[in-house]
């Protein structure tokens, strides 16, 4: 198991439940802009959120947000030691480097201020980034991102820092997963898990569900970021629903649909659309089927907790796999939530 550690009100890693983060992606310096994203994000569900302090007015930015929000918020550097003191100073509850892009004098003064705030930082490395001496060993290769991250990682240990976590993303699916496997067995830091510029729409999800799923479902990652050229809140969803789909968020309404067929005689999609839609933020541990048709639809539908299956004027209403009423089609729906809002209350 991971080491644990504390990002503002949140753990990181040990037994902690796996959290979702993302990135604000208005300019920083734009202190309304930001402010409003930081709470949209926070409404859709993020645990974690990330800004990246890229100048001077991006640090007064960031300052303002971390006092309203209401979840960690991290700094994200990429070079400038003396920003991400500021950042420090403006209240980060963690910090985002790669220390491979600073001088040791600059990595030494953010380690001095990461202990005298109390703050975890992380380490992240790209493929981008892969320090010159492992990428003309290794190449772009996981091994390659593996030594950078942990050379980062020593190098922090010898300025008096523990408090780390550690990312080593690619673009590239399978060898983000590789990278992982390999490094989890060589620390117990927790690890910050994402398939990086993964790119947008469904590929980019089903590239990020693939990594962040193998990973998670191996036991290694403490914290996970979607990574989607979309709008940040997409980021948040999808995360949520990788967990969901791996049996870690066991909290939500689960609405389970076949597939419908040439047998289907009732409006199975759009049931479970308006069904998902209505139970989208109930938080409550249950799952409803939608079936479209009657002789297979309630064998199939038997592991829910409530279901309906359809058929072509009427449906059978059924509640821990046993029916409990046939109602004509255009009633069925709304009988069905009925019984669900009963429960529920
Ligand atoms: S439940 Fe019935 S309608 Fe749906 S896919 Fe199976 S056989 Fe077809």
């Amino acid at each position: 198991m991971s080491k644990k550690i504390k990002v503002g009100n949140v753990y990181i890693g040990g037994e902690a439940p796996i959290t979702v983060q993302t990135m604000t992606n208005v300019l920083s310096a734009d202190v309304n802009k930001l402010i409003n994203q930081v709470r949209e994000l926070e409404i859709a569900g993020a645990d974690i959120i990330r800004i990246t302090v890229n100048d001077l007015p991006a640090v007064e930015g960031f300052k303002q947000a971390v006092k309203k929000a209401s979840v960690p918020i991290v700094a994200d550097i990429h070079f400038d030691s003396n920003l991400a003191i500021k950042a420090i100073e403006a209240g980060a509850d963690k910090i985002r480097i790669n220390p491979g892009n600073m001088t040791d004098l600059g990595v030494k003064k953010v380690c001095d201020a990461l202990k005298y705030y109390n703050i975890p930082v992380r380490v992240g490395v790209n493929s981008g980034s892969i320090a010159k001496k492992y990428y003309e060993k290794y190449k772009n290769s996981d091994l390659a991102l593996v030594e950078s991250a942990l050379d980062h990682v020593r190098l922090l240990e010898k300025n008096g820092i523990d408090n780390i976590v550690i990312s080593v993303k690619s673009s590239d699916t399978v060898k983000t997963i590789n990278a992982y496997r390999l490094l989890a067995k060589r620390t117990d830091y927790p690890l910050h898990l994402g398939v990086t510029e993964a790119g947008g729409g469904e590929q980019a999800i089903i590239k990020s569900s693939i990594g962040i799923g193998a990973l998670l479902t191996d036991g290694i990652g403490s914290t996970i970021r979607v990574s989607l050229s979309d709008n940040p809140i997409r980021e948040i969803e999808v995360g949520k629903e990788i967990l969901r789909a791996l049996g870690k968020d066991n909290n939500f309404v689960d609405i389970i649909s076949c597939p419908t067929c040439g047998r289907t005689e009732f409006d199975v999609i759009g049931c479970a659309e308006r069904l998902r839609e209505k139970f989208k933020n109930t938080k409550v541990p249950l799952k409803i089927a939608v079936m479209g048709c009657v002789v297979n639809g309630l064998g199939e539908g038997k592991e829910a907790d409530f279901g309906i299956a359809g058929g072509k004027e009427k449906s059978v209403i059924f509640a821990n796999g046993e029916k409990v009423a046939t109602v004509e089609n255009d009633k069925a729906e709304n009988y069905l939530v009925d019984l669900v809002r009963r429960k529920l209350d």
